[in-house]
């Protein structure tokens, strides 16, 4: 652990985008340096300790701790495969990432496995595409996105609903791309449907953005930004609806199956005063409001009405254009982070319980595979010819849960039982060492 005065409370409130001065951003940092409270400090030390364990962290950042909340990747709409995200994140200094794919969770693993290298943490997300509606008044439906959060096992029980749900969607992603295509076939601009599959890539769902693509590729507009401006926009003449289900629901089935629901960029709501109120009533834990140009005071004063944590991040996709906010330049303050991991702990430390407690019921290679879906089975580890039960849940559990989360009676319990288990065959085995 790093020493107090060590702690990372310099970062609070460091992201001042309006100050080019540097003599006066030093100036007002050591002013702020000196307000550091007895809370940021045990706040940090906390973060700190979830982010790294005991151990300090290998480079030079004195013990800060920079998450990225919102991500893509080529599993979606994103640019980047989630290795390269990872590698890039971590040049970017951050430490803890949520890969938060449109529907989908096929980038976590590759994305775990790149984040072992640089001892990052990699929370498995997803941003899961639903409809507001707001029961029978007419014309008050708006689509959004949910972000939802898992502890490092990932979703715990209804794993099965939250696929088939995922899988929905992605497979309306397909109709709807069509429509699309319809759409702009009779607006005089026809594309190929083999083109827009090719830009989405195999297997990934195409969505707008990959229509938006297709339509530069043709020249009917010169850029992403006039293709979604002028066509592709919510209602716009070339917007097609997809088959999202029902925001209310898809919180509640975030809640079920272990994650942190979180309504991602408010700010483009028609209507986000009902919305949140609504998915407040449904469990919504927290709300984005930090983004990298600062806090937005109105949706911060929602959180605080609502009772909701305040999160954010980047949600880079890696188009590089010059407007895009780029991985870890969205701060979060380390109070909202400490309320934040407060929260989700004992959520994912329940799940990570959960599964652990199935796996000890079967405990069979063909059922950790599926258990463990998140974690690629790797020839180098030790288990090749077999192994203790108990030693692979020691060396899991060090890495998927903190000190204080291990001092648990269930848990210890789940242990012994293993003990008397040997894990092999079929090659399938425990990594050792990441996180
Ligand atoms: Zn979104
Ligand atoms: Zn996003």
């Amino acid at each position: 652990m790093p020493s107090i005065s060590e702690l990372p409370i310099v970062a609070e409130l460091e992201n001042d985008s309006t100050a080019g001065n540097h003599k006066l951003r030093r100036r007002r940092r050591k002013r702020k340096k000196k307000k550091v409270t007895a809370e940021q400090i045990l706040a940090s030390r906390y973060v700190h300790e979830w982010a790294f364990g005991h151990s300090e962290p290998s480079d030079d950042s004195a013990g800060r701790v920079l998450f990225e909340l919102h991500s893509h990747s080529k599993f979606s709409d994103g640019f980047l495969s989630p290795t390269a995200l990872v590698e890039r994140a971590h040049r970017n200094g951050v430490k803890v990432l949520a890969l938060t794919d449109h529907d989908t969770m096929a980038g976590i693993p590759g994305a775990i496995e790149a984040a072992q290298k640089f001892n990052m943490r990699i929370i498995p997300g997803v941003e899961i595409s639903a409809l507001y509606s707001p029961g029978n008044e007419p014309g008050g439906e708006e689509p959004l996105h949910i972000l939802a959060y898992y502890g490092s096992c990932g979703p715990s029980s209804m794993c099965e609903e939250l696929d088939d749900l995922l899988a929905n969607i992605r497979d309306g992603r397909y109709t709807r791309a069509q429509e699309m295509l319809v759409k702009l076939g009779k607006l005089k601009m026809p594309l190929k449907w083999e083109d827009v599959v090719n830009i989405a890539g195999k297997g990934v769902a195409p969505g707008r953005v990959h229509v938006a693509r297709a339509m530069v590729e043709a020249g009917y507009v010169e850029n992403l930004k006039q293709a979604f401006s002028k066509y592709l926009y919510d209602g716009g003449p070339a917007y097609a609806k997809g088959t999202e289900p029902l925001a209310n629901y898809v919180v509640q089935l975030i809640c079920r199956s272990g994650g942190i629901a979180t309504l991602a960029h408010p700010w483009a709501l028609k209507s986000p005063v009902s919305v949140i109120e609504s998915l407040k009533a449904a469990g919504l834990h927290a709300v984005e409001v930090y983004r990298s140009d600062g806090k937005l005071a109105g949706f911060s004063n929602l959180a605080d009405t609502y009772d909701l944590l305040k999160l954010g991040g980047s949600d880079y996709h890696g188009r590089k254009a010059d407007d895009e906010s780029d991985l870890g330049s969205v701060y979060l303050p380390v109070l909202d982070v400490f309320k934040f991991l407060k929260l989700a702990s004992p959520i994912w430390c329940g799940s990570t319980r959960n599964i652990l407690r199935s796996f000890v019921e079967e405990p069979s290679a063909a059922n950790m595979k599926k258990k463990f879906s998140f974690y690629k089975p790797d020839k180098s580890d030790c288990c090749a010819a077999k192994c203790c039960g108990k030693d692979c849940f020691d060396l899991r559990s060090s890495s998927w849960l903190s000190d204080e989360e291990r001092q648990n009676a269930e848990l210890e319990n789940i242990r012994l039982k293993l003990s008397d288990t040997v894990i092999s065959k079929v090659g399938l085995h425990l990594r050792l060492d990441g996180r």
